[in-house]
Order: structure tokens, then sequence, then C-alpha cells
């Protein structure tokens, strides 16, 4: 469902009414065609951009779906659309799918990394205008967001030519405001874009830090207090968070958290799912809060944690 008007804070900062949560079963199943991966410890194969996954049936559900991870595609559990997929399947193209009318295919596989690029967006403007202390943001918050809203109804022509990099460059300048106003005060760590990759930072006090596009991969979280931290962007990927604090984190992702370690201690923002692969045959606590396209046996668990996927290719 989309947000049929930009004038209520309350609509424009629900994800699921903006429509930014991934609904696998209305969408033709464009990341497992349109984006490539490589054969690694993510991805049990090479696959190019445009090649439909050997694992997606022709109802457009993964025939994995449940056995991901022993399967060797636990990078499938970390992708998150943002309901970029739906958008382009239901409202680009209207129902028609790729495979209905092969013509199209080429178009949508490029139009849909566009579209992701757009509601990731959205899902950030959406959550600034959460952030009291952004208040005096606001207004150019909701400019930007309905401004962007705007944008993903474009035509697949206009999206496939769009210039989102310019974009996503202007509508940046206005999170990173919203993320100092949120910070201010806390005089946290200026760790912009820094190589962290397997840092030891247990037990770390980085409350409030600038964590912005920081290259934190393998790095040693335990115990670390993350409260407030901006960690837009950040490269979380085997990254140790068991009994880390995340709590009130700024632009924190489901597939940042996906993609990282942790434990039942960990504490998330209240707007993330706890990845079920962090406790044993655990379950994601916030109901429809992970995604993933349903087996084609109609299995569904993984479905609430992060079930399918892709990493982010960019940052
Ligand atoms: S979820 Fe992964 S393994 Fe399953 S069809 Fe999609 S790309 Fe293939």
């Amino acid at each position: 469902m989309t947000c049929p008007s930009f004038s209520f804070q309350e609509c424009v900062t629900n994800p699921r009414e903006l429509g930014l949560l991934a609904d696998c079963e209305s969408c033709f199943g464009l990341c497992c065609v349109a984006l490539p991966f490589s054969a690694s410890a993510d991805f049990a194969v090479d696959k190019a951009g445009g090649q439909p996954c050997h694992n997606l049936s022709d109802d457009f559900r993964c025939s994995i779906h449940t056995r991901l991870r022993e399967r060797g595609f636990p990078g499938c559990t970390v992708f998150d659309c943002f309901g970029a997929g739906q958008k382009v399947s239901q409202v680009t193209y209207e129902g028609r799918s790729w495979r209905e009318e092969p013509g199209t295919a080429r178009q949508m596989y490029a139009v849909f990394p566009v579209m992701r690029q757009l509601h990731e967006l959205l899902w950030y403007l959406a959550e600034a205008l959460t952030l009291e202390a952004a208040r005096p943001v606001h207004d150019a918050l909701r400019s930007a967001l309905a401004e962007t809203e705007g944008l993903t109804r474009e035509s697949a022509d206009v999206l496939e030519k769009l210039d989102v990099a310019a974009h996503r460059g202007a509508v940046n300048g206005l999170l990173l405001r919203a993320s100092e106003l949120a910070r201010a005060g806390l005089k946290g760590k200026e760790r912009r874009g820094a190589d962290l990759i397997g840092a030891r930072l247990r037990g770390a006090g980085l409350r409030g830090a600038n964590l912005r596009g920081a290259y934190l991969i393998g790095a040693d979280l335990r115990g670390a207090d993350l409260r407030q931290a901006d960690l837009i962007g950040a490269d979380l990927r085997g990254a140790d968070l068991s009994g880390a604090d995340l709590t009130g984190c700024v632009f924190l992702t489901q597939a940042q958290v996906n993609a990282a370690k942790g434990d039942t201690a960990t504490r998330l923002p209240a707007s993330l799912a706890r990845p079920a692969h962090w406790t044993e045959g655990g379950a994601a606590e916030r109901a429809g809060g992970g995604r993933g396209r349903r087996s084609a046996d109609g299995g569904g668990g993984e479905r609430a944690a992060g079930g399918r996927g892709r990493r982010p290719r960019r940052r």
C-alpha cells in the first residue's frame, strides 16, 4: 500500500504504509534475476546480471528458501530491496512480468536497482522524520520524501535514465543534518568512512559516533556501546555485535543487521528484527519484520528473518 498523503507524519514515517517492506509475493523475483553474484562464501555459484538464478521457480519463488544457508547461499538472507521489487513489478510494469513479456526484461532489470536506491532513500527519510531533535529540518525532509516518492512513480523510461546518484547526493546532505541534530551533545567519535576492518572494538564507547560508511567488516564489537551512532552505509558484514547496544542508532537497516553476527543480548532499534541465524533455531521478534521469497513448497522458515535476497553491492 502506498501512503495517500504526505501531510501526516504518522503516515510518512510508517515503512509499511510507504511500501518499504519487501513483499516477495508481489515481485517477479527481480533480485534473483536482475542482480549478479559471484561464487564465494555468500553464493554457491556464479550468476550474471539478467540471468535467472537456477533456484528460482516458475512462480518466482525460491526452491531452496528454507535451506539457503545450508545450500551455500547465505548472501541471499542478507539483501533487502526496501520494497523496490514489488514497486517495479506492480506499479512500474503494472503486473506484467518479464516472463510474460520478455521484451521488457532488459529495462526492468535496469530499473530495479534505481528503484531500490529510491526506496532506500525513502526509508532513511521516513526514519529521519521520527527524530524529534531533527525537527528543524522536518519540512525539508517531508519535501524530499514527497519528491522521492514521486520519482518512484515515474515511467520505466524516466527511471532508467534518472540520475539517481545526484538525487542521493542532494538527499544525503539533509540526512546528514538530521543525524547531526540527533547526535548533538553526545560528543560521539568522528569515524566517517574509517577503515575498521577486523578492528578490536570490544566494549568500545561509540555512543553517538559518526560511523557513516565505515568499514567494520569482521570487527569485534562485542559489548560495544553504539547507542545513537550514525551507521548509514556502514559495512557490518561479519562484525560481531554480540551483547552490543544499538538502541537509538541512526539509519541502521535490516540488511546491515542481517549481515552481522549477534546474539540474544544484542540490543537493536525497535524497528529492526533480530535475525534468526543469530540464535539457534530462533525466530524474528518482529512480526513481518523480515522478508523472503517463500519456497516452492510453501515453507516459510526464514521468511521472518530476512529470508531471501542478496548482499548490497554498493557501499
Ligand atoms: S533467494 Fe537466492 S538462491 Fe533463492 S532464487 Fe533467489 S537468488 Fe536464487
